[in-house]
């Protein structure tokens, strides 16, 4: 089963009150992580929203007299034969309850205004039931020292329908330092076009509507806890990315432990490795990679996406930001944000970062929707000998890993724009074969 993940931290560099505030914080992690092993089935660890054996159809057609079944706020149950929706908020009360209570004690103990005005309103926001509000309260949030993420927010675990919330939750402290690479990138995000295709929402966001920031993990809990999280962007709505801007917050101390742990040992496995030499770049172009991903994930987004893309929104999305993120890299160069030894660095790390996240997927460890994209593109550059896998070793062609990710930025892109859930499932079926994950290079 699931476990907490806790990380080092400087304790010493909080005040008192910081600290009080922190514990209590911690807290509250246990209680929403409660939550999230209730919202497992225990005989398989896999998130549970419906009940055993139904299918797509049985809640779309039950659905049309009982709109709550599709409710992203509620689990459905079948009491005599009907299929029921149970409120989370009736069903976590006393877990909900208790939050509630510990986010007035900490709001109390802090001597931030603005830390206290933010977790009265997730307090609140909890207390009227209204789950919605809590990702956008936290986009709006400024920069606190000391941050939470709570609710129920993703769908990536309804593996049905994509419409179900799990509970997640990480608290983490600002680092002060470490941000101007990332605000390097937004200024140069803000010169080039490419990250504001034509009928994007991004073609009209104003540059400051993109915040973002670098923060110290203390601990990540619920569906977090499964995941290395090293980075995420909000909101996931288009619509309220017009309103309220987008929130990028980078990871430090669950990337860090992910480059040593997990990545480093993977570019032994590059056949043209100079990669000894070039240790500290790589690492430089990792937390590039996944600002990279974040900002694209963050505002290349399309009003009616999530109608038109259906169940294939999450794989989409993530691919798109995967790809067009690395893709735009190549205006940062020409721009001289980044040198050209940067951009391969970058290259490397985007393919060894995919590496590792279809072997953690194979072990249980990572999204499928993730690993769905990598399939593609994995798929799509052995095809032109861009990327090849013999012996469990990869041999990176460069110039043509560069030239195969502009032709997949703008297919994917295209399915974004204006595609349908069958065009993203046509190109899961042409190109999304996991079978090429037994290839890949081990740890
Ligand atoms: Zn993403």
């Amino acid at each position: 089963m699931d476990e907490i993940k806790f990380f080092e931290y400087d304790r010493e560099a909080l005040s008192d009150p910081e600290q009080r505030v922190l514990d209590i914080l911690i807290e509250i992690g246990i209680l929403v992580h409660s939550i999230w092993l209730k919202q497992l089935n225990p005989k398989t660890g896999k998130a549970q929203f419906y009940p055993e054996g139904t299918t797509r159809t049985d809640i779309i057609n039950a659905a049309k007299s009982n709109p709550d079944l599709l409710s992203p706020y509620t689990k459905v149950v079948l009491e005599e034969g009907k299929y029921k929706a149970i409120p989370y908020s009736e069903l976590y009360k006393p877990e909900i309850d208790k939050i509630i209570g510990l986010l007035e004690d900490a709001s109390k103990q802090s001597a931030e205004q603005e830390l206290n005005a933010y977790l009265g309103a997730i307090a609140s926001a909890l207390r009227n039931g209204e789950f919605d509000e809590l990702e956008y309260i936290f986009v709006q949030n400024q920069d606190t020292k000391l941050e939470i993420m709570i609710g129920p927010i993703e769908t990536y675990e309804d593996k049905l329908l994509s419409k179900k919330k799990a509970f997640q939750y990480n608290l983490r402290i600002l680092r002060e330092n470490k941000t101007h690479e990332a605000e390097e990138m937004i200024s140069v995000m803000k010169e080039i076009q490419i990250l504001r295709p034509e009928k994007s929402l991004s073609k009209d966001l104003l540059s400051d509507k993109i915040n973002i920031r670098v923060d110290h993990v203390v601990m990540l809990a619920g569906r977090q806890s499964r995941i290395l999280l090293s980075s995420s962007n909000h909101p996931n709505n288009p619509i309220a990315l017009r309103e309220y801007g987008s929130k990028i917050v980078v990871f430090t101390t669950s990337m860090a432990e992910k480059f040593d742990d997990r990545l480093m040992p993977l570019l032994s496995k590059l056949k043209s490795g100079d990669s000894d030499q070039r240790i500290d770049s790589l690492r430089d172009a990792t937390f590039r990679l996944v600002a990279l991903h974040e900002i694209t994930e963050g505002i290349v987004k399309y009003e009616d996406m999530q109608d038109r893309l259906g169940r294939h929104q999450d794989y989409i999305r993530e691919l798109n930001a995967d790809i067009l993120g690395v893709h735009s890299a190549k205006y940062h160069v020409l721009n001289g944000a980044i040198t050209n030894e940067q951009y391969k660095d970058l290259l490397t790390m985007f393919i060894v970062f995919a590496v590792d996240t279809c072997n953690r997927y194979e072990q249980g460890g990572s999204i499928e929707e993730y690993s769905k994209g990598f399939a593609i593109a994995f798929n799509f550059f052995e095809k032109t000998g861009a990327v090849t896998f013999k012996s469990r070793k990869i041999d990176i062609d460069y110039t043509k890993l560069s030239r195969d990710i502009e032709v997949l930025a703008n297919i994917v892109l295209q399915i974004m724009e204006e595609g349908s859930e069958e065009d993203a499932e046509e190109l899961l079926e042409d190109y999304g074969d996991f079978s090429i994950f037994s290839k890949l290079p081990k740890n």
